[in-house]
């Protein structure tokens, strides 16, 4: 039986958190230990699509994400989209369905850690802060961890939800250390907005206590988010930018100042950009090497009793805006194929990672092609004009609207029987095909017209579960 499993999870990011979570639901003792002393209250924006959103509207009858949109930028009606000299190129309605409301979460991504840190403790999973492990131990004897306090902690499944740089992935799937310099950076930072940001005649528009503003200025290899919120006291931005740093010892630095206007100088960006970053404290800017790790054909263990799921399996570039989403549907996907395997551990995860690795593979490529695509069009042609959609963040229906639980309980016993027939092939041929893909013949750019949820009266007053 799946209540009687001990999930032992190992990072309490998205990824970690929603597995915790989903396995608390189906009855399993679940114990998460994470480096970090604390929830991690800092950071600046971070967008869960309504793919990810979905799950956490289900999250105690709907009150995680109204917890959720406290915090969140949902008084928003259009995204809109300018060229790096400041000229509107398009917007488009930041909402495209009613029900999206509950399920897109953007916010601070600290403010929302936290929420979800709080849920998960108040359902009984066992959250251990500051408890970094060290060591992975995988044998036929063993499945334990052990942590630089010394303990040791065992479990009958061990889920490495431990981010890009995933000791897990060494040690549990024996790979050598292979991040690479995705040869870009982010500057980010959020900061709350004063009274001269209001006062100012280019950045006092964006601080109106509503709607907020999202918007994104794109020039070549350098695109800039900038979002308001909170009835006009929040203000994060992000920028991308080629940097070749070396990145062996570390990639989050403090942020410097003048070296982030320098960017945005040489791209000739528009005044506000700068401005924006001129008025942002020296002590908010974070400079954020950008990892890209190639896709992995498996994550599990040699016993299929351990797997890598989240970052630690597929680390993303921001540009699919789909990282931390792809990290909540493994969690829920990895709770759903443990429930319905009924005890049988390598059975649960080697259906788990054929239900997620086509979707999760070809979403975490389109984070190259998005950035790619936006960073070289030629402003001198009719381009953009003809091809609006090359600016967006993608929203193909079959990747926002998509219920991986739905999914995941729907194909578990075909791929179940799969795997106890022995069934042969490659992981692309035995997993579920991925439906869709980013080329630009996939994507759209949505007008007004296409929303039906652009005015917030017309939202539900309950999540629609
Ligand atoms: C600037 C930026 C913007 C982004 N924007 C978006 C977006 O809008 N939408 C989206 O869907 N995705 C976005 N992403 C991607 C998304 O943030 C990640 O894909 C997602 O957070 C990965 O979650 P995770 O739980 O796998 O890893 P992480 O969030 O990295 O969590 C890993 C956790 O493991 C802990 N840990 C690590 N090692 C150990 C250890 N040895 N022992 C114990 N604990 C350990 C860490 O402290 C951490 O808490 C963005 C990423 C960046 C960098």
């Amino acid at each position: 039986m799946a209540s009687n499993l001990h999930i032992l999870i190992v990072g309490a990011g998205f990824a970690g958190l929603t597995a915790a979570i989903e396995c608390r639901h189906r009855g399993m003792r679940v114990t998460l230990l994470e480096s970090y002393p604390t929830s991690r209250n800092y950071g600046d924006i971070l967008d869960f699509s309504p793919n990810g959103g979905i799950h956490m509207e289900r999250w105690d009858g709907g009150n995680v994400a109204r917890e959720l949109l406290e915090v969140c930028l949902n008084d928003t009606d259009q995204f809109e989209y300018f060229k790096y000299d400041g000229t509107k190129v398009l917007e488009e309605p930041f909402l495209l369905k009613k029900e999206h409301y509950y399920r897109l979460l953007a916010g601070h991504r600290g403010e929302m850690h936290e929420i979800v840190c709080n849920y998960a403790t108040r359902i009984g999973v066992d959250m251990r802060f500051g408890e970094k492990v060290v060591e992975y131990i995988d044998n036929d004897q063993e499945l334990a961890v052990l942590t630089e306090s010394g303990k040791k902690y065992v479990g009958d499944v061990v889920v490495a939800s431990d981010g890009p740089k995933s000791l897990g992935r060494t040690q549990i799937l024996g790979l050598p250390e292979t991040k690479v310099n995705s040869g870009y950076a982010i500057y980010r930072a959020h900061c709350h907005i004063t009274d001269e940001h209001r006062n100012h005649p280019l950045i006092g528009p964006l601080c109106r206590k509503s709607p907020n503003f999202t918007g994104m200025w794109v020039g070549k290899d350098l695109h800039m988010l900038v979002y308001t919120w909170k009835g006009g006291k929040d203000l994060a931005w992000v920028f991308t930018h080629k940097d070749e740093d070396d990145i062996s010892e570390s990639w989050s630095f403090p942020g410097n100042l003048d070296d982030a206007m320098a960017y945005l100088d040489d791209a000739k960006f528009a005044d506000i950009c700068k401005e924006i970053v001129r008025l942002t404290p020296q002590d908010k800017i974070i400079d954020y090497k950008l990892v890209w790790r190639e896709a992995i054909t498996t994550w599990l263990g040699k016993n299929k009793r351990s797997c890598t799921i989240g970052d630690a399996a597929h680390c993303h570039l921001p540009t699919s805006a789909q990282g931390g989403c792809q990290a909540v549907e493994d969690g829920v996907v990895l709770a759903v194929c443990l429930e319905k395997a009924a005890g049988d551990v390598p059975l649960a995860l080697q259906v788990f990672e054929r239900i997620r690795f086509n979707r999760s593979h070809v979403i975490h490529q389109s984070s190259i092609t998005a950035r790619d695509d936006m960073h070289y069009i030629d402003w001198e042609s009719d381009f953009i004009k003809e091809h609006p959609e090359v600016l967006n963040i993608p929203r193909m229906a079959w990747v926002l609207d998509f219920d991986a639980k739905a999914d995941a309980e729907e194909h578990f016993d075909q791929l179940a029987a799969d795997v106890k027939s022995g069934k042969k092939g490659t992981i692309e041929q035995l997993s579920l095909p991925a439906t869709g893909a980013f080329d630009l013949s996939e994507r759209h750019y949505f007008k007004e017209s296409d929303s039906e949820a652009l005015n917030t009266a017309q939202i539900p007053p309950t999540a629609v579960l």
